[in-house]
């Protein structure tokens, strides 16, 4: 009995620590991993080829442009997105402008077109402005983030929540549509300073040329987009808070893209047949490959320069990762760029973040929700602001006809509310000694 109890105060000291740890320094994200139930309800999971059969479908279509006219690849998905903005109590707080929100929304446009994902995001330009000290700054858990989500909606759009901060000191977090409603949403935080250290206060305007903390704002925003559109992290272990590299021999996702998982494995939901690890275990993607967590044992993260390193030189002494191979003792290989690692957030900006798989994935999320309207957006949104005006050069060949639509004003029930509140905001310049002209037209 002795010994139970010693056992047991030395567990309950391990949780202390640990908790006491953890709000300390500031978490990448807050997603929660996949249960099992969750994933076989993926029409996916043990079955990549479903993906690889969607994006063929999906991209096949695409209408490529011609010579002739202006190259547009239109995105075979128009998302639109419902920003909601937190306030505090009282109405004060910082928070970001419509044209932030905007220009973010062009950044990640702009990541997701490097990597061919048919995916187009833009603004309902009726932002929604709420005030409400918990969600300002104060949310504590996981029942807090789910009724910040419930809270405010838009059952046609990807919700996205911008914060001040939280009390689980983390950068973001997504909430996985199918799971636990119909709808897709994600939260982020505008100021990501650790206590204690320098400022990295994505509004400050001092902070507005920090290309680093910039990028790393855009980085955190397509994770977490990604978690919405249901991906999870490359490093996740089903059911558990635990890292790829420390997941049990059943529950690992190798290195060896064709391991096959034990017989005795059988929580996979399939007693027979040849399970392979990189479809059951990890992101249950066979075309990203199995991730340690790249920021394994340690704040700062396995990455340097964009590339995974085992070993790093951390307050001027050399460290190596606690787990530096698989079960079957092979090197880790992870991306460093992949936008649903621990990586750099400027890492995950880059062509070759998104794969192929991961791309099905989100096909078919919004595919499923409807979220995707066939309405009239021009390719130059979001461009309601003259701080995001697109640029014409007159003159240049291809001549651009640049047609204003309607509105983009607000949506419900899948039925476009006329509001009016829609401008297109362009900037001509002309390559002479002229003044540049800044037009500014409301429809
Ligand atoms: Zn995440």
């Amino acid at each position: 009995m002795k010994h139970k109890i010693i056992l047991l105060t030395a567990v309950f000291l391990l949780c202390l620590i640990h908790v006491s740890f953890a709000q300390k320094e500031l978490r990448e994200c807050g997603t929660q991993p996949f249960t099992l139930e969750e994933a076989e309800k993926q029409p996916w999971y043990g079955n990549n080829q479903y993906l690889l059969n969607l994006v063929d479908s999906i991209e096949g279509t695409l209408d490529q442009g011609n010579m002739r006219t202006e190259a547009i690849t239109r995105s075979q998905f128009l998302v639109p997105v419902q920003a909601h903005v937190w306030h505090r109590s009282d109405g004060t707080g910082e928070v970001p402008e419509d044209w932030q929100i905007m220009s973010w929304i062009n950044r990640a446009n702009e990541v997701l077109k490097a990597n061919n994902v048919s995916i187009t995001l833009y603004m309902l330009c009726d932002v929604d402005h709420n005030n409400r000290d918990e969600y300002y700054d104060q949310i504590s858990n996981d029942a807090g983030w789910t009724r910040l989500f419930n809270s405010r909606r838009n059952v046609d759009a990807l919700n996205v929540h911008f914060l001040r901060g939280s009390r689980d000191n983390v950068f973001g977090v997504g909430q996985r549509p199918r799971t636990f409603n119909r709808y897709s949403s994600f939260a982020i935080i505008t100021d990501r300073t650790i206590p204690g250290d320098r400022n990295q206060d994505i509004l400050d305007p001092n902070n507005i040329r920090d290309v680093g903390l910039q990028d790393g704002f855009i980085g955190t925003f397509i994770h977490e987009m990604g978690h919405a559109f249901t991906l999870s992290h490359t490093h996740e272990v089903l059911e558990s808070t635990r890292a790829n590299a420390d997941a049990n021999r059943c529950h690992q996702e190798y290195v060896d893209r064709r391991k096959v998982l034990a017989g005795h494995c059988i929580f996979t939901g399939s007693l027979f047949g040849d399970n392979l690890s990189c479809e059951y275990n990890g992101d249950r993607l066979c075309d990203t490959p199995a991730d340690p967590d790249l920021t394994l044992g340690i704040e700062e993260r396995w990455v340097e320069n964009c590339n995974y390193t085992p070993t790093r030189i951390i307050g001027g002494t050399s460290v190596t990762i606690r787990e530096p191979q698989d079960h079957d003792g092979i090197d880790w290989q992870p991306s460093a760029l992949n936008f649903m690692s621990y990586t750099t957030g400027g890492c995950r900006l880059r062509a070759g973040s998104i794969t192929r798989m991961q791309r099905g994935v989100m096909y078919d999320c919004i595919r499923d929700l409807g979220i995707s309207i066939g309405y009239q957006v021009d390719e130059y949104e979001n461009d309601n602001h003259f701080r995001v005006a697109d640029r014409v050069e007159l003159g240049q060949f291809p001549r651009r006809h640049h047609t204003f639509h309607e509105n983009n004003g607000g949506i419900a029930g899948g039925v476009v509310d006329w509001r009016g509140c829609d401008e297109d905001w362009i900037t001509f310049t002309v390559t002479s000694t002229r003044n540049v002209i800044i037009m500014r037209i409301r429809s």
